[in-house]
């Protein structure tokens, strides 16, 4: 969907560990720079490039791809797509989720000793339908990210993207402000849940208390537009909401 001139939504299927919903990368361009937020889940690959299409940016013209976050429904996608890009796009992402997406430190949430302690509080059946699951997941490949970045850091594509490091979520979770649009690419520290602007997902964060005041951050910026990876796009007197969600802290 359309946010703004250069921004569009990508609106993809999920369906991974039982759950069945959308997710939201977003795709952001302008003469020189082609940007995807996000990488979707391992299965998505032919979806995006389906769906980039559709916007009129060719797939083959991506040239750099942000990674909000280490979660395998952002990152999934990651390795597939570099292949199939022979490599020629620049992986960027905030330095403390660089080893994870690296491979070089195992994911917080999607670990084996997390699965298998997850598995064992199952019911019998809903337990063995979860293994057949996880059997049928490709395992995350491990992907390079070529270059962190900073909280403020201001990024020079496509009228300025201002980086906000919103941490909680995962230790080096961020969020994206378009500068030009006053868009917020909120990743997963905002959601849309009915129609509704609410914070990080209750039982979703690493550490809960750190990712709902990461929302005190947000309400620093004019927002017109946030874009949530799971709800899609919320328009509604942004500030406020932001304001409000700030002081049920
Ligand atoms: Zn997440």
């Amino acid at each position: 969907m359309n946010v703004a001139k250069g921004v569009e939504t990508l609106e993809l299927t999920m369906d991974m560990m039982g759950y069945h919903t959308k997710i939201y990368p977003t795709l952001l361009w302008d003469k020189e720079t082609v940007i995807l937020v996000d990488a979707g889940l391992a299965t998505s690959l032919s979806e995006i490039q389906k769906a980039m299409g559709q916007t009129g940016v060719p797939f083959s013209d991506l040239n750099k791809i942000i990674i909000t976050h280490q979660d395998l429904d952002h990152i999934g996608g990651l390795p597939e797509m570099l292949k199939s890009l022979n490599y020629q796009v620049e992986v960027l992402t905030h330095e403390e989720e660089k080893p994870y997406i690296q491979g070089d430190k195992p994911l917080i949430r999607m670990n084996s000793e997390k699965i298998t302690k997850m598995l064992s509080a199952l019911p019998d059946d809903r337990r063995q339908q979860m293994e057949r699951t996880i059997k049928e997941t490709k395992p995350y490949e491990k992907a390079k990210v070529d270059k962190t970045v900073k909280d403020e850091e201001v990024l020079p594509y496509c009228g300025g993207i201002t980086v906000i490091h919103t941490p909680g979520h995962t230790p080096g979770h961020i969020c994206l402000y378009l500068n030009q649009s006053k868009t917020l690419i909120a990743g997963d520290e905002l959601d849309v849940t009915e129609g509704q602007l609410f914070g990080p997902r209750p039982g979703l964060s690493v550490d809960e208390t750190t990712a709902y005041n990461s929302i005190k951050k947000l309400t620093q910026y004019d927002i017109e537009t946030a874009i949530c990876y799971h709800g899609g796009i919320y328009k509604d007197n942004v500030n406020q909401r932001l304001l409000e969600l700030a002081k049920e802290l």
